[in-house]
């Protein structure tokens, strides 16, 4: 296969310069490389009692894979209530974002 673009981390910056290549040039080819796991397998071993700190993964649960380091945002800085915590759910969207 062959591509047009290649980006390399499918954190936020990936993620979002993917979505506008593809809105503002749906013909370019676009492929998005992550060495980390999908969303759904991001789970960091620390549990607290077998596992109490880190164990050096080949990738980091927490910092890789899809949505890079914003994946797992505590949400303090909002610059938005898309993405990046769901803190809105409980003090509402406008106060979450002043
Ligand atoms: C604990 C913590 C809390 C944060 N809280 C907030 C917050 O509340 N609000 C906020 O706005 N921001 C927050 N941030 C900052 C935010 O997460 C970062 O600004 C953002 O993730 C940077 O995006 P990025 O795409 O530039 O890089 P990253 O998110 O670091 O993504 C890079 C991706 O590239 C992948 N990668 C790297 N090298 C390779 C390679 N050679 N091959 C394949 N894949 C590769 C990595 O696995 C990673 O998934 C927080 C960050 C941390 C660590």
């Amino acid at each position: 296969m062959e591509y047009d673009v290649i980006i390399i981390g499918a954190g936020p910056g990936g993620i979002f310069s993917a979505y506008e290549l593809m809105k503002k040039s749906p013909e370019t080819r676009v492929a998005v490389f992550e060495e980390g796991n999908t969303l759904e397998k991001r789970k960091c071993p620390i549990d607290g009692k077998k596992v109490k700190s880190c164990i050096k993964c080949p990738t980091c649960a927490i910092m890789n894979g899809f949505g890079g380091a914003g994946a797992f945002s505590d949400g303090k800085y909002n610059i938005t209530n898309d993405f990046g915590g769901t803190l809105y759910e409980y003090i509402g969207r406008d106060q979450s974002i002043d």
